[in-house]
C-alpha cells in the first residue's frame, strides 16, 4: 500500500480506500470480514454516506474494536442548517463514534443548492459549529456535475478541504479541474473508478488512477475480502506500461461509444427528464447488484426513462453520440417502469 496526504486535511491516508455501497448488500458479519481484510492490505479511509442505506450502521458495527485505526468519512444531502446538524448526529451515532474525520456535503448539483449549503442558515454553518466542537475533523464536497465542481474549487476553495468527483479511464472529463484541486490543496477523492461498473479490469482501473499524481485517493466499493485483495494488489502501484496504455485505448473504445459520462450537455430535456441521473441509478441495479435502492433513486426522480417521448433534441448535443432513446428505452424497461 502507498500513502499520502489529503491535501489541506493533511490527513495520512492510503491511496486506495474503502468505497461503502455495495456493503449494502452484506450483513454486518461480512462488513467486519471487509474491513479486517482493509487493515490486512493496509487500507486506513473508509467512505460511507447518509444515503447508502445500512453502511453507515454496518460499519460502525465493524469498526467497534479498531475505530482508531480508521480516517472517516461520511457524507449528507443536507442542504440546510437544522437537516446537516441533524445529519451529522445520526452519522455519529450509526458509526459507534464520537468522532468523525471528514464530513462532506452530497452530491451538490446546482447554483442554488450551493448558493443554501454556504448561504446563511445553509449546511455549511452546522459543518463548522461541529468542526469547532470538536465532532468533525474535515469539511469536504462532492458532485457529479462539472459545473459544481468547478464553482466548489473556484468559489469556495477556502471552505472546503476535499473534493470528490467521478474519474476513470472512461471518464475524464474532469481532469483539468481534478488538476486545479492539486494545485489548490484540495484533497481530491476518485469516486466511480470503474465508472459504475462498466470497466471489468479493475486492476488496470485503479493502477490509472494511482498513476495520476492529481489523483489523491481513489475509493472503489468493495462487498468482499476477495475484491479488497484485487483492489490493493502489486500490479496496481505499479507504473503504467506502453501495453496498459493500449489496453486503456481499447476499453475507451468498447466502454465508451455506450456510456453517459454525466457532461450534463444533453440538458434541458424538454420532459424535464434528468438524462444522466437515469443512466447512473440503473447503473445500481445493473452492475452492483442493488436493485432495491436503484429503485428508490431512481423513485425520487421527477421524470423517468418512461416519460421520454423520444424527440431526439438530447441526441443532438451529446457530445458522446450515445443513442440516449434507446439507451432510456432500456433503462425505463429494467426498472419497471
Ligand atoms: S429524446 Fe427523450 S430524453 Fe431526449 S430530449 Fe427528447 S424527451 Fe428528453
Ligand atoms: S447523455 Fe451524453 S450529453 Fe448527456 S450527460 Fe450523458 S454523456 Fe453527457
Amino acid at each position: 500500500m502507498k500513502y499520502t496526504t489529503l491535501g489541506k486535511t493533511g490527513l495520512q491516508v492510503s491511496v486506495v480506500g474503502l468505497g461503502g455501497i455495495p456493503v449494502q448488500r452484506t450483513d454486518v458479519k461480512e462488513a467486519r470480514e471487509i474491513v479486517e481484510e482493509c487493515m490486512k492490505q493496509g487500507i486506513n479511509y473508509l467512505d460511507t454516506a447518509r444515503g447508502y442505506t445500512v453502511s453507515e450502521e454496518f460499519f460502525g458495527e465493524a469498526l467497534k474494536d479498531c475505530r482508531d485505526k480508521w480516517i472517516l468519512a461520511t457524507k449528507s444531502m443536507s442542504r440546510d442548517y437544522e437537516g446537516m446538524k441533524k445529519d451529522i448526529e445520526i452519522s455519529l451515532h450509526n458509526l459507534q463514534t464520537d468522532y468523525i474525520d471528514l464530513y462532506q456535503i452530497h452530491n451538490i448539483k446546482t447554483d442554488e443548492e450551493i448558493e443554501k449549503c454556504f448561504g446563511e442558515n445553509g449546511a455549511y454553518k452546522a459543518l463548522v459549529e461541529a468542526k469547532e466542537a470538536g465532532k468533525i475533523g474535515h469539511i469536504g464536497a462532492t458532485a457529479h456535475s462539472l459545473e459544481a465542481f468547478a464553482k466548489l474549487i473556484r468559489e469556495y476553495e477556502d471552505k472546503i478541504e476535499t473534493m470528490m468527483f467521478p474519474y476513470s479511464i472512461v471518464e475524464n472529463q474532469g481532469a483539468e479541474l481534478i488538476h486545479e484541486c492539486a494545485e489548490k490543496n484540495i484533497g481530491f477523492i476518485v469516486m466511480k473508478p470503474i465508472a459504475g461498473g462498466n470497466i471489468d479490469n479493475t486492476v488496470l482501473a485503479l493502477k490509472y488512477i494511482v498513476n495520476n499524481p492529481d489523483c489523491t485517493i481513489v475509493i472503489p466499493g468493495m462487498g468482499n475480502a476477495e475484491e479488497v485483495r484485487q483492489n490493493t494488489c502489486e500490479e496496481v502501484f505499479q507504473p503504467l506500461t506502453a501495453e496498459d496504455e493500449e489496453e486503456c485505448k481499447k476499453i475507451v473504445k468498447e466502454v465508451g461509444s455506450q456510456f453517459c459520462r454525466r457532461c450534463g450537455y444533453c440538458a434541458p430535456c424538454p420532459q424535464g427528464i434528468n438524462i444522466p441521473s437515469n443512466f447512473l441509478f440503473v447503473n445500481y441495479k445493473r452492475k452492483y447488484g442493488l436493485a432495491d435502492w436503484a429503485k428508490s433513486r431512481y423513485a425520487t426522480l421527477d421524470k423517468n426513462a418512461s416519460d421520454c417521448v423520444k424527440c431526439g433534441l438530447c441526441e443532438t448535443r451529446c457530445p458522446y453520440d450515445l443513442p440516449i432513446r434507446d439507451m432510456l428505452e432500456k433503462v425505463a424497461k429494467d426498472m419497471d417502469y
